[in-house]
């Protein structure tokens, strides 16, 4: 059976396109062949991409070896309830780390996404049914950690009429109601066409709401194709207008070709769409057929951006190579709630 899932068309696609005779599905439809054998690549759509070599890691970019016994109690945890988490999904480097605080970030929603962005290493397809159990399963796991601060975030499903934003609100609820003095931080996807799914999710008042822009745009159809930007800033400033006191936050990752002037306009369309956290860190290529890196960005150019991007009035910037938008989210998020009070006129 021949399902259409997604805009996007590589050229691997174009030709299942032609042999199914599907030739009025040009440029922006995928067909996934369902009858395709459970082995199927992770990322279909890249399979025909030009292999592209890996630049060499700088000094800088250093990393805890994941396997300390707390690391392994956090995978137990993980694995006992049949979770899904980014950290692996997306092959962060920082696990070692994370995992060793007990911080991991789960995925809801599974651990396939309708999307296709050229950097991003989650597997990609037609999802499974929504798992109806996984809110409790993952207040119960969150309970178990003990953590304090806890980031969600979730594959696009743009297979669901409501983009998961019920599903996103469950899982807000079932943590609240395992682990009550547990703070809450979401990033989502864009919700794009799902009118009334943003509403839905800030309703169940997550304390930060964070969506990623991911990059400048001017990269977006090569990045991010299935994305827009502008729709994106827009989703975050109505998080604003719908909910004045959540804090919102959002990140790129830098490293995919962009100018320097183009982070700073990127700056400047968060402020005016009254973003408090803004988050930069190095893109890393999950594989040869990812977008390639083009550059390493040395730690002197992240306090660069650091120091104008606080100078352009956001409450919190963490920019560093590895910072992550879930990097140290506990400790930043009481550093946000501080900078808030301390602010003249809080
Ligand atoms: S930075 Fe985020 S995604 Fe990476 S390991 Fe830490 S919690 Fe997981």
């Amino acid at each position: 059976m021949l399902r259409i899932v997604w805009r996007h068309a590589s050229p691997a696609y174009r030709r299942i396109d032609r042999a199914a005779g599907f030739r009025h599905f040009i440029g922006m439809v995928t067909i996934l062949d369902r009858s395709a054998p459970l082995d199927r690549p992770r990322h279909p759509e890249k399979a025909d991409r030009p292999e592209t070599p890996l630049l060499r890691k700088p000094d800088w970019i250093r990393v805890k070896a994941p396997g300390s016994p707390v690391y392994r109690e956090t995978r137990d945890i993980v694995r006992q309830h049949g979770l899904v988490t980014v950290c692996e999904e997306a092959a962060c480097p920082n696990i070692g780390e994370c995992w060793s605080e007990r911080h991991a970030t789960f995925m809801v929603m599974g651990d396939t996404c309708t999307r296709a962005c050229a950097f991003c290493n989650v597997r990609t397809g037609l999802p499974a049914p929504l798992d109806l159990d996984e809110p409790a399963r993952i207040g119960d796991a969150v309970a178990k950690l003990g953590l304090a601060h806890v980031v969600i975030t979730s594959v696009d499903r743009d297979d669901l009429a409501d983009g998961g934003a019920v599903h996103f609100a469950a899982v807000i609820r079932a943590i609240r109601s395992a682990s009550p003095a547990t703070t809450i931080e979401i990033l989502t996807p864009d919700f794009l066409r799902k009118d009334g799914a943003l509403e839905v999710v800030v309703e169940a008042r997550p304390d930060v709401f964070n969506h990623n822009l991911e990059t400048v745009p001017s990269l977006y159809l090569t990045v991010r194709p299935g994305a827009r930007y502008f729709h994106s800033l827009r989703l975050l400033q109505k998080v604003k207008e719908l909910a004045p006191d959540m804090f919102t936050k959002s990140g790129i990752m830098v490293g995919l070709g962009e100018e320097r002037m183009e982070v700073l306009q990127v700056m400047d369309d968060l402020r005016s769409a009254d973003v408090d956290f803004l988050t930069i860190g190095q893109y890393l290529q999950p594989t040869r057929r990812h977008h390639p890196i083009d550059r390493y960005l040395a730690p002197a150019e992240f306090d660069s951006f650091r120091t104008i991007a606080n100078a352009k009035g956001f409450l919190m910037v963490a920019a560093s190579p590895l910072t992550r938008s879930s990097h140290h989210a506990g400790e930043d998020f009481a550093r946000l709630r501080a900078a808030r009070a301390a602010r003249p006129g809080a």
